[in-house]
């Protein structure tokens, strides 16, 4: 089928939008227009002709319905942490208010709309013991991390985000609201489950939980002259880590303070069993601050504190094949400026089982998430440092999808398997373009 890019070549009475759908509509020229069209990432331009947040799914159909009567395409954003700017000629959807979270704890399963962030949801798991997949800020959507596969603290447990949906709810091309499993659409299942947002809009998804009756977690941080010392306690941890146990290293130097180095870390079970794994962070030098403490999933976020608020972010994302080389130990010792931030996360576990998703099975032992600001340095001297870390660094070739930067394409994080797929079910089930993902396949 051919695939004809979906634009506003038609004139559209935009002000239509008001009465088409129930949820709230701002048109260019309405007094906060030029505030909610703002994607959480503020270093990346916007563009759009309207932003609708969605009643609930039946407007959402309607939007869908008035989209395809005005010719325009429909970028689905719940904040924005992953946007790219690929939204000219699009009606920007929020889904804020898709936030109705149901959880059984009998089956541990747990439905939720498709508005509902990460910290909502542990919220909601906590108190029965379980938990969700949760990364490293509580303000993500479950949705946009699900459809992009997903890191989570847990995913050497559990393996990616995506592997734990057992159904979604959307609203398809045709605009009509349909629940897609793996025995309902099974193209389609697969398709959601990683390869981005290009194929469907989500209304709610459906999710397994895992047991967590008890969490270990938090930070110790060491002046960054340690840093050698610190990576070293990090191979000897992760070499012979548990799957409920995962460390990230982060180098963090912050304008007007020393550089530092941390280790992050959760461990799915009691203080006592934790405390059993890391005895090489025991030996070093005495830490500036040390958070570790029994936890509740919810409190997931304090550990690496990231900004909630909206904020400008050079990003780059790399997938790494190991630590092992001399030379990496050269890279990470440096000075990460005019970066503000590396983070090393360890992979492996169930991330390396097999995978009927995208993005598959993973033979990274660790991910990269490089990050600069550029109220502190010009973003081409953030990304031109990023880039020369990137290249000393044993990276695979591949990303994960929800590190993606605006620079980037969908065809740097998946497989090339699973892109000629993923094109050929947006052919199928999208053939005008309706929709438009922040990575279209
Ligand atoms: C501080 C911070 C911490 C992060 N930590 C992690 C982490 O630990 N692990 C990880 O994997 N990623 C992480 N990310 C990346 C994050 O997962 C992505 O940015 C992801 O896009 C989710 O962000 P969001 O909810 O703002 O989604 P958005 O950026 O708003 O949306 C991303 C894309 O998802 C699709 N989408 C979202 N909702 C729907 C829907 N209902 N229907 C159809 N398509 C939809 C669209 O294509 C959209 O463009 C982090 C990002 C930041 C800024």
């Amino acid at each position: 089928m051919s695939h004809t890019p979906h634009t506003s070549s038609r004139s559209t009475d935009l002000s239509r939008l008001r009465s088409a759908v129930r949820g709230r509509v701002w048109l260019p020229g309405d007094a906060r227009f030029d505030d909610v069209r703002l994607p959480w990432n503020r270093a990346v331009a916007q563009p759009t002709r309207a932003v609708v947040e969605a009643a609930d799914a039946a407007d959402v159909a309607r939007l869908v319905h008035f989209a395809r009567d005005a010719g325009l395409a429909i970028a689905t954003q719940p904040n924005g942490h992953g946007a790219s700017g690929r939204t000219e000629d699009t009606i920007l959807l929020r889904t804020g208010r898709l936030n109705a979270v149901e959880v059984d704890a009998a089956s541990r399963r747990a439905r939720i709309g498709a508005g509902v962030s990460s910290g909502a949801l542990q919220q909601a798991t906590a108190e029965h013991g379980l938990t969700a997949l949760p990364g490293s800020s509580p303000v993500v959507s479950v949705a946009g991390v699900a459809l992009g596969g997903g890191l989570s603290w847990f995913g050497r447990a559990h393996g990616w985000v995506s592997d734990s949906v057992r159904g979604f709810d959307v609203v398809d091309a045709l605009g009509n609201q349909r629940r897609v499993t793996a025995a309902s659409d099974p193209d389609l299942f697969w398709a959601l489950r990683g390869g981005g947002g290009d194929y469907a809009i989500v209304t709610g998804l459906e999710l397994d939980l895992h047991g967590a009756p008890a969490l270990f977690g938090g930070r110790v941080l060491w002046p960054g002259e340690l840093t050698r010392d610190v990576l070293d306690a990090f191979r000897a941890v992760t070499a012979a880590a548990p799957q409920e146990l995962t460390l990230w290293l982060e180098l963090l130097h912050f304008p007007g303070s020393d550089p530092v180095v941390a280790i992050d870390l959760t461990y799915l079970g009691s203080a006592s069993q934790a405390v059993t794994h890391l005895a090489e962070l025991e030996r070093l030098p005495a830490p500036l601050s040390d958070t570790r403490r029994s936890m509740s999933v919810a409190e997931l976020g304090s550990i690496t504190a990231e900004p909630t608020d909206p904020g400008a972010g050079v990003t780059r994302g790399e997938l790494l094949a190991h630590l092992g080389a001399e030379a990496v130990d050269d890279v990470l010792t440096s000075s990460i400026a005019p970066m503000l931030s590396v983070q090393v996360r360890h992979l492996g576990g169930a991330f390396a089982q097999p995978s009927d998703t995208p993005q598959g099975p993973l033979s990274a032992e660790f991910a990269v998430y490089m990050f600069g600001s550029p109220a502190f340095a010009p973003a081409a001297d953030i990304a031109a440092r990023q880039q020369l870390m990137a290249h000393s660094l044993p990276i695979t070739g591949r990303k994960p999808v929800t590190f993606l930067n605006p620079a980037e394409q969908l065809s740097d994080a998946l497989p090339a398997a699973s892109i000629a797929r993923l094109r050929a079910i947006k052919s199928d089930c999208d053939p005008a373009g309706l929709f438009r993902g922040n990575f279209p396949a």
